[in-house]
């Protein structure tokens, strides 16, 4: 017995001698020197399952797959599932009844008109003259960010950067205290900002500029990365009277020529995969320039991929479009790999990647393979409204409002005409509930109560704030949405729209499948629990403690 444990001890320094060295070398016990958020705008949980034996490399997506953590059910918690309110969620890990950002843009009831949710009339534009592009910045987001408890935990040494397309793809995940947001102004090809950051572009953002990389980008075309006979077998036909033509009516389908927007259009790179390039590029760009991750002190760097939404919008989840637009986006996601490794490091950096939203099936997609789908119309509802209301001897004011399936009543008007709340919402829901395509109208301050199964009723409590949100919500039908004639759109709470991708990579992150569920606003307090920071002041989400080491 003696012998046995005076072996065991031997075994035992022997082994923690050799781990040692190994220890101090792979640096696992120190925090990450730099935090990457990706968000794909428009991304489908679903979209990896189905991508993955086409993707050309194992390290994009395929990389937090293999070597990092994946969160198989992670769901969006309010309504409504649009690009600002998902932007909003990962960096705030709240809803938008806590952090105001109640949809891309909302009817504020206070002001009485439609509000953009980055729009600030206070700033001026940056890297473009007299342009209202610019006139933007985070002040509507009502609560912290991760990347402002990143800077408040060390009295603001941390550097934190927003990059994307959008505006409010870069300036919301940024944050209030960030150092820089800069996103693409479709006028000019470049790169811009706001005063809210500063009073002129950094020296690298217009060294960017300078090589105007969208005209030599476009000079590429569209072309399939792999045989069309990939393209044929997974997908649904390439040209089809319900897919949209963002590249021009006379371009149908593969292959793109975009050397005819050179010097002019500019908007056009959104709708194709050259916007993601342009974007990692630029973040590869700020990494170098700004030295993110060099020193102890944890930086931000924010990227969210908005072509993945032009694109899912108008050609559908089950085009040519979109699976060549992920093949693509997966290489430039292993660039971007590649760059991180050499610039700061393996395992000096922990990244997480997801989605603002999903998206649904084109509605004629749908009707095609007999699935329930098909077409709401706001502005027809709004009209229509309008029309009974002044058959009942009312006013066709009464609604002020309809935006992402809120309706918002016209108060001061039915102060005046001393028209009852109970009586209008009566008129309005027995004519909106008789629709095809609608579920139920309920009373927003009553979403609580309404009759509906708790989870879903809860991700309407979620969205709900008295300013912003409508005196009544629209829910549709499985499938249904507001939309045009071709493409398709999101917005709702449906697993379509609402189930995401959640995965991780790096620095204190624990290999594996996450199957339970979790939340989109749990990423920013799983952040900030590996940091040991606070979290963001409003976030209701909780700590994924799986994928923590
Ligand atoms: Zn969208």
């Amino acid at each position: 017995m003696r012998i046995y444990s005076i072996l065991c001890f031997l075994l035992l320094s022997f082994v923690s001698n050799a781990q040692a060295p190994k220890s101090i070398q792979s640096n696992t016990s120190s925090k990450p020197k730099l935090i990457v958020g990706i968000v794909i705008d428009q991304m489908r949980w679903d979209y990896i399952n189905q991508f993955k034996s086409h993707f050309t490399s194992q390290q994009g997506f395929m990389r937090f797959v293999n070597e990092g953590a994946s969160c198989n059910n992670n769901f969006i918690p309010y309504v409504p599932t649009v690009t600002a309110c998902g932007h909003a969620a990962v960096y705030t890990g709240s809803t938008p009844a806590i952090h105001g950002i109640a949809g891309n843009q909302w009817y504020d009831n206070y002001q009485q008109r439609t509000v953009y949710c980055v729009e600030d009339p206070t700033v001026v534009s940056v890297g473009v003259e007299g342009s209202s592009a610019g006139k933007m910045s985070p002040v509507n987001v009502w609560t912290t960010t991760l990347g402002d408890e990143i800077k408040l935990a060390n009295n603001f040494k941390s550097k934190v950067f927003g990059i994307s397309i959008k505006d409010r793809g870069a300036i919301i995940p940024a944050g209030h205290s960030a150092d820089g947001a800069f996103w693409y102004d479709s006028k000019s090809g470049n790169f811009i900002s706001s005063t809210y950051y500063g009073k002129s572009l950094p020296k690298w953002v217009t060294e960017f500029n300078g090589q105007h990389r969208v005209d030599s980008l476009y000079a590429k075309g569209w072309n399939l990365s792999l045989a069309k006979s990939v393209y044929e077998a997974n997908c649904d036909g390439d040209v089809n009277a319900y897919e949209s033509t963002p590249l021009g009516a006379e371009q149908k389908g593969f292959p793109y020529t975009l050397n005819q927007f050179i010097g002019k259009d500019y908007g056009k790179i959104s709708s194709t995969p050259y916007g993601n390039s342009i974007v990692a590029e630029m973040a590869e760009k700020a990494l170098v320039s700004e030295q993110l991750g060099k020193d102890d002190i944890t930086d931000l760097l924010a990227i969210s991929f908005s072509s993945p939404d032009y694109i899912g919008h108008s050609f559908g989840p089950n085009s040519w479009e979109t699976l060549d637009g992920y093949i693509k986006l997966d290489a430039v996601i292993a660039q971007l790999f590649a760059s991180l490794d050499q610039q700061v490091g393996k395992n000096n950096y922990t990244v997480f990647l997801t989605a603002d939203h999903a998206v649904a099936n084109i509605p004629d997609f749908s009707k095609k393979h007999k699935i329930p789908g098909g077409l709401i119309s706001e502005s027809g509802i709004k009209k229509e409204l309008g029309q009974l209301l002044l058959k009942q001897g009312l006013s066709d004011r009464l609604i002020s409002a309809i935006n992402e399936y809120n309706i918002h009543f016209n108060h001061p008007l039915m102060d005046s005409l001393k028209v009852d709340q109970d009586d209008l919402v009566k008129i309005v829901r027995d004519y909106i509930e008789q629709k095809p395509g609608i579920l139920q109208v309920i009373e927003s301050r009553e979403a609580a109560e309404a009759p509906l199964p708790a989870e879903l009723r809860e991700r309407i409590v979620n969205g709900y704030t008295p300013q912003r949100s409508g005196d009544l919500f629209i829910v549709t039908k499985s499938g249904y949405m507001d939309g045009y004639a071709t493409g398709t759109n999101h917005g709702v709470f449906y697993n379509y729209d609402a189930h995401i991708p959640l995965l991780w990579y790096g620095n204190g992150i624990k290999k594996g499948q996450v199957n339970s569920v979790n939340y989109m606003t749990d990423i920013a307090p799983t952040v900030t629990t590996l940091l040991g920071i606070q979290m963001p002041s409003g976030a209701i989400g909780k700590p994924i403690l799986e994928v923590l080491k």
